[in-house]
């Protein structure tokens, strides 16, 4: 018989935080409890399988009125792939003018999110 494992998560997809509990036997989920919605639960699935997060960083300008613009990823990235990211981010030199919204990275690493600005430079 598997082994019984339970997480407690805190829901981060609204400002309510639910508390949902993911239990596991072995590496089958066997019950999701504490969800007041169906994206608690499905929250709670994917941060067991397959955690993502939205990435945040800053990449150097060229010629700017600053060294830096902020930029962030336009959707979640498995968050593995995090520090393999911020490792590319710190590679990246854009030339000004940035606009807010202007894709700095497209589809980095594969994941299918672009790194865009979030200032402008
Ligand atoms: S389970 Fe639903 S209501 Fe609760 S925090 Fe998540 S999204 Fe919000």
């Amino acid at each position: 018989m598997s082994e019984i494992k339970k997480f407690r998560l805190t829901c981060i997809v609204c400002p309510l935080g639910c508390t949902v509990e993911v239990t596991m036997e072995g590496d089958r989920i066997t019950g999701v409890e504490g969800f007041t919605c169906p994206r608690g639960k499905d929250y709670a699935i994917q941060e067991i399988r397959e955690p993502k997060r939205i990435v945040m960083s800053v990449v150097k300008v060229r010629g700017g009125r600053f060294p830096t613009v902020a930029v962030k990823s336009d959707r979640p990235v498995p968050k593995e792939l995090i520090p393999a990211i911020m490792k590319k981010l710190a590679e990246v030199e854009v030339e000004a003018p940035v606009s807010v919204g202007q894709v700095i990275v497209e589809n980095v690493l594969g994941t299918g999110a672009n790194i865009v600005a979030t200032r402008e430079a």
